[in-house]
């Protein structure tokens, strides 16, 4: 039978692949995740993005970049590593993007973790970095997670003509880079690379709220989903129920008994990420 275009995220299908530990597991069992986030200009991406991995389900949170004392002092369970990611510790998935800039210190970071053997999520900054032959030489997965801005420098288009496709936009992103493709926005969409007869169906999340439409919030989204793929997820499952988590804890957060209806920061989305779990 032909594939579906388009499938719609379920509960159940989110809640039966979402890791849990094993009675024998440890921490690096779990997974590592390494996340490259944030810059002198943009210290707090960091630390959003490391408050979405800490809820990702993996063992550990390694964070490397110039905003470890930010990350440490309001999470002090991160692992920090100087230096660039090629000399950080092993990690299962990489996150690299939010807030790093694009200067020497962003590329030659991009490069690591795209050289590495691991799967890697790629956000924000970083998208405009990459490289222009995609990421079709990588042995791992790589995951990208454009807002329709981001999505519309890649294909060389304007914003209002991925707005208006958005289906067609992310389907051509993945086929053109070889990545799978998570974009961003008031409908969120998964696709992977994969084209002809085995293409899968884009997967559509309905989880989210406009309220999520905020500074930071696709930090959090990043660093959750990049901890997802630590634990073994393949990058489709990871982006799927990475937005799907986040768009639960964004309806949470505003959902707040007491406070209904009221605006919703990217740190709320982040602290109730466990409710959405427990969802
Ligand atoms: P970013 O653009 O990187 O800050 O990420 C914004 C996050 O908010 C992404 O997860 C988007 O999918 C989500 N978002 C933005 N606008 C909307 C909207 N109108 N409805 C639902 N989710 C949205
Ligand atoms: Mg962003």
């Amino acid at each position: 039978p032909p594939v579906p275009d388009v499938e719609a995220l379920q509960h159940a299908d989110v809640a039966a692949v979402l890791p849990r530990p094993a009675v024998e597991s440890d921490k690096y069992r779990r997974g590592v995740v390494g996340v490259v986030a944030g810059s002198a200009r943009y210290p707090g991406a960091a630390v959003l993005a490391v408050a979405g991995a800490l809820r990702g389900g993996a063992g550990a949170v390694r964070y490397v970049g110039p905003a470890a004392d930010a990350v440490i002092a309001r999470f002090p369970e991160t692992l920090v590593s100087a230096g660039p990611p090629g000399k950080a510790g092993r990690v299962q998935a990489w996150v690299v993007g939010p807030g790093v800039g694009d200067d020497a210190d962003a590329r030659r970071a991009l490069a690591d973790v795209l050289a590495s053997d691991v799967p890697v999520l790629v956000d924000a900054d970083a998208l405009r970095l990459l490289p222009p032959d995609g990421v079709r030489a990588r042995t791992a997965a790589t995951l990208l997670t454009p807002h329709a801005g981001e999505a519309a420098a890649l294909l060389g288009r304007s914003r209002e003509e991925v707005e208006a496709g958005r289906l067609a936009a992310v389907r051509e992103l993945a086929a053109k880079t070889g990545a799978t493709v998570l974009l961003k926005g008031s409908t969120t969409l998964v696709a992977g690379p994969a084209t002809g007869p085995d293409a899968e169906p884009v997967r559509v999340n309905p989880t989210g709220t406009g309220w999520l439409a905020t500074a930071g919030s696709g930090d959090v989204l990043s660093g959750l989903t990049g901890a997802l793929l630590a634990t073994g997820l393949d990058a489709r499952t990871a982006a799927s129920a990475g937005a799907y988590l986040h768009g639960l804890a964004a309806r949470r957060a505003a959902a707040t008994p007491g406070r209904p209806g009221a605006p919703i920061t990217a740190s709320e989305v982040a602290g109730a990420l466990d409710a959405a779990w427990r969802d």
